[in-house]
């Protein structure tokens, strides 16, 4: 999507470790209309898909997974983060490694919310090594519910975790995939 790219290379700040800030658009400050106008463009590549309900999780793809949903009519859900993983039974489970954190966390989604006759769509943020894709495509897996895909704002191709999910014949579709970047430089390449 060029809107995004221009974007990421007007504001996106390249720091050291992989990581690119995009606080200013994406995941601190939000621009509504930007992520209003991803939300159109995934509702057009996932029309077809029969989706009842976005998933994503807190918090930082509760900003994009909103504007998703608003294009599908139907519910965001996002997964909780927990430290006390309180088993209960009332709740599907996955643990997660953060990358930006550098920990690993349960994630958690109440039964109530996601069964056998829904379609789901994943939508997150960012997509780096999929730990955060794998953990909600697991409690996907638990609920019995059907996977349409993924929808990404930001993928960083070359960390891998998006052509491993395209491997399992997952369609993981991204608004910008990042093929190289320089902290150094501050220098960003997409994907053509
Ligand atoms: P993954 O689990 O695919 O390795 O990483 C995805 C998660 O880590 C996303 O939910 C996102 O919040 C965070 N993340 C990964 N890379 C970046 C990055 O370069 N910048 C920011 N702001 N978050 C990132």
């Amino acid at each position: 999507m060029q809107l995004l790219e221009n974007r990421i290379i007007k504001d996106g700040k390249v720091f050291p470790g992989n990581v690119l800030k995009v606080d200013s658009f994406l995941n601190h400050q939000l621009d509504v209309d930007l992520l209003d106008k991803m939300g159109l463009e995934m509702k057009e590549l996932f029309k077809d898909s029969g989706v009842t309900k976005i998933l994503t999780i807190e918090a930082s793809g509760i900003g994009v997974g909103c504007l998703v949903a608003r294009h599908f009519n139907c519910p965001l859900l996002f997964a909780k983060k927990s430290k006390t993983l309180n088993i209960k039974g009332d709740v599907y489970t996955s643990k997660v490694e953060s990358f930006t954190h550098q920990c690993t966390y349960d994630i958690i989604v109440s039964k109530d919310f996601l069964n056998e006759n829904d379609t789901v769509l994943i939508v997150d943020d960012f997509l780096a090594k999929g730990n955060a894709l794998n953990g909600l495509i697991d409690i996907v897996n638990q609920s019995g519910a059907k996977l349409a895909g993924c929808g990404i704002a930001i993928e960083k191709g070359y960390q891998g975790g998006g052509d491993k999910l395209r491997a399992q014949g997952i369609r993981v579709e991204s608004m910008a995939i990042v093929e190289k970047m320089d902290d150094k430089t501050g220098k960003i390449i997409f994907r053509r």
